[in-house]
């Protein structure tokens, strides 16, 4: 779709310094004999989730959660390897069935075309969570009730009330614990700045003061070498031992780089949020529909909006303001006079023949990013809400344009 008719709303998101949950995410190191232990909970729980998702299958009606979670007590006795699942892990599994039913049904209101759920196959659960107990932080390790002390790397300093842990097993076959925690906002000192920016694939971001960070050297090493193991991938046979062993090869790398990525997105947006009170960011969903050549940079893309989110909740929890402007010629105005000065994108600078201004393209864009923002909140207009966004959503053929307001809960 052409948007050049199109006139987008700013939306202005102004923290207001409350409790935020946040997740940390930990690697676990467990001995032999606790990854039995794990694989053994993470087959009953399947079997468990089966168990009661067959059940609902059984009846038209969808009974109430504690009805179900009544039979619980028998099955333990029926089936004593039940035992040893620790009683909140095990009623968490129907918590995860009722979830994912309500997230069919949503779907199904929103006039999507859903099966209906599915039996978990072999492999297929690959979380299990004790939720308020059953679980404590020790030096170096984590006691898991019913498995016993495994050790964790804790690479960073958990601040808060830990509410939950949930224990993942990566395609790679390497095991993570990532905790919930419930945080009090951090009361962060007002610094009077303000700051615009432009995400751009030439470098990662260039901001209105000039700053460029670069996209992360380490990153696209890591993607070569995803294209290394794909190629060694793909001569082996598939379903062989050798397969099996290189398919985990290659998951690993995944991992590794989303890791990574997510570990450089955490520390840009704290650096931040931390420097000043007002950010300013181009509505990517917008440019979106603006940009035809949109598809091929998807990737970039998708680190952006994880960005953006994270900025989103973060400036949340420390009051914050995050304002997302219309991207809308960003790059083509002249940041000092105004002018409107095309360029195709391999122009790299915004040389303005009005005013005489010569300037890196991506920091002349971001000043305007900058400008935007301030002039929308600058002149007094009332708070746009995402609410208030959606009829006009709906009019432009249900392009999802609503961010799920700040979703912290990214595993
Ligand atoms: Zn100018």
């Amino acid at each position: 779709m052409k948007a050049s008719y199109l006139y987008m709303n700013t939306k202005i998101y102004r923290g207001a310094e409350r409790t935020m949950n946040l997740n940390y995410r930990f690697r676990l190191y467990p001995s032999k004999a606790q990854e039995m232990e794990m694989l053994e909970t993470l087959e009953s729980c399947r079997w468990l989730y089966n168990h009661f998702l067959g059940e609902l299958k059984k009846t038209k009606k969808v009974p109430p959660k504690y009805e179900l979670q009544a039979q619980i007590p028998r099955l333990v006795k029926k089936y004593p390897s039940l035992k040893n699942v620790h009683s909140k892990t095990r009623q968490y599994v129907l918590w995860q069935l009722y979830s994912n039913l309500k997230g069919l049904r949503g779907l199904k209101q929103k006039g999507r075309k859903v099966g209906r759920l599915r039996f978990k196959k072999y492999g297929r659960m690959k979380t299990f969570v004790y939720n308020q107990s059953g679980f404590k932080l020790l030096d170096g390790k984590l006691h898991l009730s019913k498995i016993g002390d495994i050790p964790i790397k804790l690479h960073r300093k958990i601040k808060g009330n830990i509410k939950q842990v949930c224990i993942k097993r990566e395609q790679s076959g390497r095991w993570f614990a990532i905790f919930s925690v419930e945080q009090k906002p951090e009361k962060l000192s007002t610094t009077g700045r303000a700051v615009g920016m432009d995400l751009n694939t030439q470098n990662y971001l260039t901001d209105s003061e000039g700053g460029r960070v670069e996209h992360p050297h380490e990153l696209l090493k890591l993607e070569e070498r995803v294209k290394i193991q794909q190629r060694k991938l793909s001569r082996k046979k598939k379903g062989s031992k050798n397969w099996i062993k290189q398919a985990s090869r290659l998951a690993r790398v995944h991992e590794r780089i989303s890791d990574r990525r997510r570990d450089f997105l955490h520390k840009l947006s704290r650096y931040y949020i931390e420097n000043y009170d007002l950010i300013a960011v181009e509505d990517l969903a917008v440019k979106e529909m603006i940009e035809s050549s949109y598809n091929a940079k998807n990737k970039a893309d998708s680190a952006w909006s994880t960005f953006i989110q994270m900025l989103f909740y973060k400036a949340e929890g420390a009051g914050r303001t995050l304002v997302k402007v219309d991207p809308k010629n960003t790059s083509q105005i002249c940041s000092r006079c105004g002018a409107y000065v095309y360029k195709p994108v391999w122009i790299r600078e915004h040389r303005c023949p009005t005013c005489g201004l010569v300037m890196d393209r991506d920091h002349n864009a971001a000043k305007n990013i900058l400008n935007k923002a301030l002039q929308e909140v600058g002149s007094g207009r009332p708070e746009l809400t995402p609410v208030e966004m959606r009829p006009l959503l709906h009019s432009m053929g249900g392009a999802s344009l609503v961010e799920e307001a700040g979703s912290p809960h990214h595993l």
